[in-house]
């Protein structure tokens, strides 16, 4: 039999206390209500996926809660939902648990019940350490509120720390996001992700942008930004492993790279993704639709797609593409047409195929997603 791939959980949680200026995701505004009904629409999709035997006794190397906001659930109850996890499913000795939050909605006593329920990762959403950036993208809180959510992991037991940040944010210039870079790491995280803003079709931020209320981003100076992260942060000890995301030695997350290296991973709740031994699906992006088909003990997927041994390759090619390591060359199909592409990309120096290994370069990794859609 073959070796068992990786799996991981996702559970994904579409709730906000508000959406943010630039956001374009699925999500709904948490209330108590959406809260109530979310939460027992979860539980009826792990009751039934723990019947299927979906997972057929494979050990889960990694759980997530992310979102939207899954803290705007409360921390009593995010702790009874991982422990139903933990019950009813086999885990890892070493299983990576993480939890994303946004720093206003935790207070040290949530974060030590989550800390004792078992998650021993917690991923926040800084976004920027000066607080005149967060005003165009409609992001709420305080810096404060983030130094404080930090002390607080630390202080519940959370030794493993990813703070999330974006560039390219509206009046942000290379001197204030190096000031960023250098006051999150005062913060000593052990985990890092830069996110570049992207401007979405009908979101607020796009249409203040139309307005000319607010300046669109600057790409070049999103590059500059993007360098200056790779060098501040490479001299404070952090490893680039992907195109947006540093870590420290050892702390590299587990279950993104699920994604990355082809692994599985099963996804519960509205708009969650799934990749489970060679099949694709998708949840309802709705949660009144996704309440409903589980009401009626239906899975709520919305489509479903089985991957031809081909088409897995492909889609390894392409995530893995997004590791500074690359992906190994076996994965490109070995015909004239593939070859050539790749000739082509290496003479515009977007990557480079040496030593067994396909890796963006620099300026590749900036069209990483074009690169890929060449590939194939
Ligand atoms: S907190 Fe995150 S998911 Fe929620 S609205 Fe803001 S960007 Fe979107």
């Amino acid at each position: 039999m073959p070796p068992q791939r990786d799996i991981g959980l996702y559970i994904h949680v579409p709730l906000c206390r508000q959406r943010c200026h630039f956001c374009a995701f699925y999500l709904e505004i948490a209330t108590p209500a959406r809260i109530a009904a979310f939460l027992s629409a979860l539980e009826r999709e792990l009751t039934l996926y723990h019947r299927q035997d979906v997972l057929a006794g494979r050990a889960l190397q990694s759980i997530y809660f992310g979102g939207g906001t899954p803290t705007t659930i409360p921390s009593s109850q995010l702790a009874s939902l991982l422990t139903r996890i933990r019950k009813i499913y086999a885990l890892a000795l070493d299983v990576e648990t993480t939890v994303e939050a946004h720093p206003s909605t935790v207070t040290r006593q949530d974060l030590s019940r989550l800390a004792e329920a078992g998650f021993n990762r917690i991923s926040l959403g800084a976004e920027s350490m000066a607080p005149q950036d967060f005003i165009p993208i409609g992001r709420p809180g305080t810096i404060s509120e983030t130094e404080q959510a930090v002390e607080n992991a630390r202080a519940a037991g959370f030794s493993n720390i990813n703070l999330d940040l974006m560039y390219g944010l509206p009046g942000q210039n290379l001197a204030s996001w190096t000031a960023t870079l250098h006051s999150l790491l005062a913060l000593d995280p052990t985990h890092i992700s830069c996110y570049a803003l992207t401007i979405e079709d009908h979101t607020k931020l796009a249409q203040d942008i139309a307005k000319g209320l607010v300046p669109a981003p600057d790409e070049g100076l999103q590059i500059e930004m993007e360098e200056a992260a790779e060098t501040v942060l490479a001299q404070a000890g952090f490893t680039r492993y992907e195109i947006s995301n540093y870590a420290k030695s050892g702390y590299a997350c587990r279950h993104n790279l699920l994604y990355w290296t082809d692994g599985d991973y099963l996804g519960l709740g509205p708009s969650a993704q799934s990749y489970v031994a060679g099949s694709r699906f998708g949840n309802i992006a709705d949660l009144d639709a996704y309440t409903g088909q589980l009401q009626t003990d239906h899975l709520p997927v919305a489509e479903r797609r089985i991957l031809t041994h081909e088409e897995q390759q492909r889609d390894a090619l392409i995530f893995g593409l997004r590791l500074l390591k690359g992906v190994p060359h076996t994965l490109a199909r070995d015909d004239a047409g593939q070859r050539d592409i790749l000739t082509h990309l290496t003479e515009r120096g977007l990557i480079v195929n040496e030593h067994d290994r396909i890796t963006l370069t620099p300026m590749g990794r900036r069209f990483a997603d074009s690169v890929a859609s060449e590939l194939f």
